[in-house]
């Protein structure tokens, strides 16, 4: 790449002529919480998932209990997040990890019983972890990521997002640098 397609990237980067952005492709393999995969397939446009089947394949007994157990303080709209007390982090750990052995006890129970995975699968919390395949183009990269790698989104899904925003910068470096200087608005 020489002097002149880095500026040409800069320039359609300014001036959010977004669709030469289209013409790359990223695949990523995706595990992730229950409550976190809802956020991320919220986003439509470029995207692409398929998920492993709670329907015909067994869940796995894997739960995502978080080390950043926050409170939420301020009012709607201007919300921010505080770490807890050690021991109110301890018993809410416990409380998630708790909650999801039962649930997936009773899981195991209603199967044994005979009843459909389908239909088991309705006890399980979102804290379960699940697998899907995730592809998307830069352009709708770069707009997952300005979204959710930002401060206003949760803490979880952000994390997601700034892996995923460092496969962009390796991968893309002059279009990820062109991004964060247009302040990370997708073109
Ligand atoms: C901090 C945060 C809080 C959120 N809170 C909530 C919430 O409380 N409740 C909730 O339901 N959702 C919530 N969302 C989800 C949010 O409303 C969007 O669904 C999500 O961020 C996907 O964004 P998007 O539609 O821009 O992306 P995509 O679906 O990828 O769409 C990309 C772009 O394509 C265009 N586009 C796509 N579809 C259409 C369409 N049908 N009509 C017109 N233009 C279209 C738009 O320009 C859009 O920006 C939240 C998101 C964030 C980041």
């Amino acid at each position: 790449m020489g002097e002149r397609d880095e500026g040409l990237i800069r320039f359609l980067m300014r001036e959010r002529h977004g669709s030469p952005f289209e013409h790359g492709y990223f695949r990523f393999v995706v595990k992730a919480p229950l409550f976190v995969v809802r956020e991320h397939h919220r986003h439509r446009a470029g995207h692409s998932y398929n998920e492993w089947s709670g329907r015909y394949s067994k869940m796995e007994p894997e739960f995502y209990v978080p080390e950043n157990v926050r409170t939420q303080v301020g009012k709607p709209g201007a919300y921010s997040f505080e770490p807890v007390e050690d021991e109110v982090r301890v018993d809410a750990q416990r409380e998630i990890q708790e909650n999801a052995t039962r649930a997936f006890q009773a899981y195991e129970r209603m199967l044994e019983q005979g009843v459909a995975k389908e239909v088991a699968r309705a006890v399980l919390p979102l804290s379960t972890y699940t697998k899907y395949y995730w592809s998307c183009n830069p352009r709708s990269l770069m707009h997952f990521c300005s979204l959710r790698n930002h401060e206003a989104a949760q803490f979880e899904i952000r994390q997601y997002a700034a892996a995923a925003e460092s496969f962009l910068e390796q991968e893309m470096p002059v279009t990820h640098a062109a991004f964060v200087a247009n302040d990370r608005i997708a073109p």
